[in-house]
């Protein structure tokens, strides 16, 4: 148990009013600068002071085991299963096994409040962070706000509150400050409940996505990069539209991501006690990462809402990464009629499971680990986890 003393210094820190941020253009808008814990901001910020590791022992009691290969990849955990509501929440990013949770976990008084983000009501795609006190608030933070989002923001009306045990619902770079943090929080009980997180944008990037790649950007309503190589868009008259990854503008999207996402190692959300995303389970179904107790404790909150199975892997992924790392750097983009049939047979033969996750991973942070020395050659050696270098060092990189 913790306690925050009222002289506590962090209360003598102003939140920062201006844009300007510390980690300057790699903010990921986490929030944290946003409150009086900007205190803390040059220890916690995941673009300032990468200290995954350490935390990793901090949050699950042990070290990743880097010689374990499911572990190098997914980080620290217990068990990793597919799984999905028998009953999907509607309008839900998936079949809203997150929703569910923290839903349960409020009406049995596990916790106070939910910190979660919802939407603005002129914006469906503009987040709003709330602490969620009923179902019903939880609920209309369901479906993912594909934009960085201030969730850290309201740690000041946590402690002002006066709540004492608590959920997050998050993605990586939120829940590396927050764990840096936690111990300031004056909390006696801290649950964390993260998704995977890749490629995300400002709202002006979003726009700029969406008008480049969908049929109809302003009746989008929900989006995902699915397991079977596409985009999958959803509309408001419920009409899908899906584009194959193939057949993305690369050239014109370069620019669009975040630089904080461009430099992001943590995909996988290695400080969550449990993790629910999809890229690790066949198409359809969710993926959830049990970490540690905290974890497994949350979960068992909603086995009997969900169907499951064991994870699975199949293909093998190396040589479609090994590919992309050049294709990626010249922009390269297919004519629609040939991403089509790329995709139609990535499809059948390429990766799937755990190894479609490994083959987003391998990607991504070949992609970024190249963004990084580009950009950012000072801050190599430290930014960069064990892993990730472990990770990155399979492939062939161009030299500069
Ligand atoms: P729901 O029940 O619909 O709940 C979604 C929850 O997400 C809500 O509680 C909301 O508070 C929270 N949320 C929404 N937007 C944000 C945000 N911007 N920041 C923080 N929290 C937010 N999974 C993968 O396996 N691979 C990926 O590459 C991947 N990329 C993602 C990229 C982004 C930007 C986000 C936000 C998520 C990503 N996920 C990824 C996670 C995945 O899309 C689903 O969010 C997850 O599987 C949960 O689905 P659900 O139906 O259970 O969630």
């Amino acid at each position: 148990m913790t306690s925050v003393t009222p002289e506590a210094k962090h209360k003598k820190a102003k939140a920062l009013k201006s844009s300007r941020r510390p980690a300057k253009e790699l903010c990921s808008e986490c929030g944290l600068c946003d409150t009086y814990y900007i205190h803390y901001v040059k220890e916690s910020c995941a673009f300032l002071n990468q200290q995954i590791a350490e935390l990793e022992t901090r949050s699950h009691t042990r070290a990743r085991d880097l010689d374990n290969p499911d572990e190098l990849y997914f980080g620290v955990h217990q068990t990793m299963m597919a799984a999905r509501k028998t009953e999907p929440i509607p309008g839900a990013q998936w079949t809203g096994i997150v929703s569910s949770i923290a839903i349960e976990m409020l009406n049995r008084k596990l916790v106070e409040g939910v910190v979660c983000v919802q939407n603005t009501k002129e914006d469906r795609f503009q987040p709003m962070p709330i602490i969620a006190r009923t179902p019903e608030e939880i609920l209309a933070a369901r479906v993912n706000k594909p934009t960085l989002s201030p969730n850290l923001s309201i740690l000041e009306q946590v402690e002002q509150s006066g709540m004492k045990r608590l959920l997050v619902i998050g993605v990586g770079c939120q829940i590396q400050a927050l764990r840096a943090v936690e111990k300031q929080l004056g909390l006696e009980k801290l649950y964390v409940l993260g998704t995977p997180c890749v490629d995300n944008v400002t709202r002006a990037g979003l726009q700029k996505f969406l008008e480049t790649t969908s049929r109809s950007p302003d009746t989008v309503v929900h989006y995902e990069f699915m397991q079977d190589f596409r985009v999958h868009f959803k509309h408001e008259d419920g009409s899908e539209e899906t584009v194959p990854f193939f057949g993305l503008k690369t050239n014109q999207l370069k620019d669009v991501f975040a630089p904080s996402c461009m430099s992001c190692f943590d995909y996988v959300n290695s400080l969550a006690d449990l993790v629910v995303g999809y890229m690790g389970a066949p198409f359809g179904w969710q993926w959830l990462v049990v970490r540690n107790d905290r974890g497994q404790e949350m979960l068992d909150l909603v086995q009997d809402q969900l169907e499951t199975q064991p994870v699975m892997s199949k293909g093998d992924r190396t040589a479609a990464v090994q590919q992309s790392i050049p294709a990626y750097d010249k922009g390269v983009t297919l004519p629609m009629w040939a991403a089509k049939l790329m995709g139609v047979v990535i499809e059948k033969i390429g990766p799937k499971g755990l190894e479609y996750a490994r083959f987003s991973i391998d990607s991504h942070f070949t992609r970024n680990y190249l963004y990084v020395k580009r950009h950012y050659p000072e801050k190599l050696a430290a930014h960069i986890p064990e892993f990730a270098k472990r990770i990155v060092n399979q492939y062939k990189l161009p030299e500069s």
